[in-house]
């Protein structure tokens, strides 16, 4: 790839980690200076949001280039968080993007050390039969690195005890989608808790659940007995 292109990707992976950010606080799944996002630009480098900036005052040109081992260059300090974003996006080759939030209802969740368990068939939106919740360790730490590594193990999100969350997706819109259905998740389990005591999906379910998603929303989605209306039985079109 010439240096050109990659700039040009990399300006506009930029504008787009700064939209991601700014719709993660209108859309009031995070505030403040909470929270933070980064994005793989190559196999050593990715993008990261600076510390402590609020998201309404952040520029495409205030996120910072983080190597996997611990370095940075840019105008502003990366996120606190830059080791847990570091050490994911080497251990997980699926991490194109990461994020972090302290959403009201997930870090409600994640302030009794609990995560979400298969009380709904969503629960596999990220990768499992359950959304594990990381034991506690203060922020910006090696341990909360470790910690969150572990509960990600197989999931694509996880809960951080007395903190908030964490989500890895292909991209930063991905990412955002993702937090968004885990909040509402933890949400929907807050109040059915409060309700009574929710019954859980067993493990067959959930296995069949998530062979279904690996399909959902493309024409491979394996529903025999939904046919188009000009093919015939055998799924061929009518001549
Ligand atoms: P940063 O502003 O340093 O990214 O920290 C926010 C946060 O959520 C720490 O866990
Ligand atoms: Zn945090």
């Amino acid at each position: 790839m010439s240096d050109g292109w990659a700039a040009t990707l990399e300006a506009d992976m930029r504008q787009r980690m700064v939209a991601a950010c700014r719709a993660m606080n209108t859309s009031g799944l995070n505030h403040g200076t909470s929270g933070n996002l980064s994005v793989r630009l190559d196999a050593r480098h990715c993008l990261i949001t600076p510390s402590g900036l609020a998201y309404d005052a952040m520029e495409p040109a205030d996120l910072a280039i983080l190597t996997e081992d611990g370095r940075w260059r840019g105008p502003l300090r990366p996120s606190s968080e830059w080791r847990f974003h570091a050490d994911i996006m080497r251990a997980r080759p699926d991490a194109g993007a990461i994020l972090h939030t302290h959403s009201r209802h997930a870090t409600a969740l994640a302030c009794l050390e609990e995560g979400i368990p298969a009380f709904h068939y969503m629960v596999a939106v990220a990768g499992g039969s359950s959304i594990r919740c990381a034991p506690y360790a203060r922020f910006g730490t090696k341990a909360l690195s470790e910690l969150a590594l572990a509960a990600l193990s197989g999931r694509k999100a996880c809960l951080l005890a007395h903190h908030g969350m964490i989500v890895i997706a292909a991209t930063p819109e991905k990412a955002l989608a993702l937090a968004r259905e885990v909040d509402e998740l933890a949400a929907v389990y807050l109040l059915a808790r409060a309700a009574g005591d929710p019954k859980t999906l067993d493990e067959d379910e959930m296995a069949g659940v998530l062979g279904l998603f690996a399909s959902y929303g493309t024409p491979d989605f394996p529903d025999r007995e939904l046919l188009r209306m000009d093919e015939g039985p055998s799924g061929k079109t009518k001549a």
